[in-house]
């Protein structure tokens, strides 16, 4: 099969043409042969879109499955462009050892999703490092589950078992949260100060233990230049945006939407989204991933329960046609934090399965994203593929659209 378009790299923009056997890119060019497949100048060719932190819910308790499982986050996936995802492990039955990510693993196979699900393993208190490798995740402070540390020397414990690992931190500081209990608001319990103390923490234990480290969700614009330094030191370190950190801010908050825009780290300043923009055109922040989170509108809405985050996965692809439109980021620069990045990021796993993600290069996998940026998309919650149903974004208007999505080879329906 030839596919013929606009094709982004990181690197440029060009006229070409992809070809395409079974599941993977044999050649790319100028011009290759008849195509099979045309794409007009509205719509940009992308590597498949990666998100490379989502909580599907689903695990082989299947407690949490009345939210999500892994078939709908699939569909939600594909329908917002996203072709590999990364899940993250606070499961009720949390791959945490061998036994329990493999049972995890095999749950995932027998839902046979189309899209690729690379699997995070927990770290909590006196785990140790898989037999093999995988991602990791920490949880600092108390969120979601059972995986998190109290104190920090527990944790500086724990992550010296995991020297050389690929580790990604959920950065707020347990012991400052706790001193915040009392505050009147979510956002108040979780100020900027939880997350830049986190983060010296995270740099320091990644240093220190010489890990490939991750940091999730960063919200706060003070804590991007402890980033840079810690680069120009040599560290080997990462960092995600979410799209609510970039779209949205606390003075949006009121007493109607409270619930829904309820997630750790919190809604910050004005100032703090604009530096997210900045750093992710300006390359301190990596990735564009969501940390999709779905929870129903009912447990989003009770201030008894409230769990925090927000559903992103259905909307992916149009939200960067805003970042793109709106606020002018290149499609380089898109190729580069929701292609080639969150690719770089799974590729060590997915390749005992015979996949690569994130380029429009021979060798790679043939999946891929077609954005059309002339057609703008209205997110109506009827559209919405994951369970949860519903999204921050229902009512708003993204200036482009996902045009067409390939999955190893095959385009979706
Ligand atoms: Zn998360």
């Amino acid at each position: 099969m030839i596919i013929a378009g606009r094709l982004v790299s990181p690197e440029r923009v060009m006229r070409g043409q992809i070809r395409i056997e079974g599941e993977r890119i044999v050649e790319v060019g100028p011009q290759l042969g008849r195509p099979d497949v045309e794409f007009d100048d509205d719509c940009l060719i992308f590597a498949g879109m990666g998100d490379i932190h989502i909580h599907a819910r689903d695990d082989v308790s299947e407690r949490e499955t009345y939210k999500e499982d892994f078939r709908t986050a699939s569909a939600a996936a594909i329908h917002g462009g996203v072709v590999h995802v990364a899940d993250m492990p606070n499961n009720p039955a949390a791959p945490i050892d061998d036994a329990s990510y493999r049972a995890k693993q095999r749950h995932l196979e027998k839902r046979q999703v189309p899209i690729t699900v690379t699997l995070y393993a927990g770290i909590g208190p006196g785990t140790r490092p898989l037999s093999f490798a995988v991602p990791y995740k920490v949880y600092m402070g108390p969120s979601v589950g059972d995986l998190f540390f109290t104190t920090l020397e527990e944790l500086d414990q724990t992550l010296s078992r995991y020297r050389g690992c690929n580790v990604s931190f959920h950065c707020e500081d347990p012991v400052l949260l706790s001193a915040h209990r009392d505050e009147p608001t979510h956002e108040r319990r979780r100020p900027p100060a939880c997350e830049i103390s986190a983060t010296r923490f995270a740099l320091t234990m990644i240093e220190k233990y010489d890990l490939t480290g991750k940091l999730c969700h960063y919200s706060v614009g003070e804590g991007l230049p402890l980033i840079r330094e810690a680069r120009s030191k040599g560290l080997k370190v990462t960092c995600e945006v979410t799209p609510h950190h970039l779209f949205f801010d606390e003075t949006g908050i009121t007493d109607e939407n409270r619930g829904q825009m309820q997630m750790n780290p919190p809604l910050r300043r004005p100032s703090d989204r604009r530096a997210l923009l900045e750093a992710l055109r300006g390359g301190t922040l990596d990735y564009l991933a969501t940390d999709h989170a779905p929870h129903t509108l009912a447990e989003k809405a009770d201030p008894a329960k409230r769990p925090s985050g927000q559903p992103h996965l259905d909307t992916y692809g149009p939200f960067v046609t805003w970042l793109m439109l709106v606020e002018g980021f290149t499609p380089e620069k898109i190729a580069a934090v929701c292609c080639a990045n969150p690719g770089e990021f799974v590729n060590p796993y997915v390749a005992t399965l015979g996949l690569r993600f994130g380029r429009l290069e021979p060798g790679y996998t043939a999946s891929l994203t077609v954005l059309n940026l002339a057609r703008p998309t209205t997110v109506r919650r009827e559209d919405l593929k994951t369970k949860c149903g519903w999204s921050p974004f229902e009512g708003i208007t993204f200036p482009g659209s996902i045009e067409a999505v390939f999955v190893r080879g095959s385009r979706m329906p």
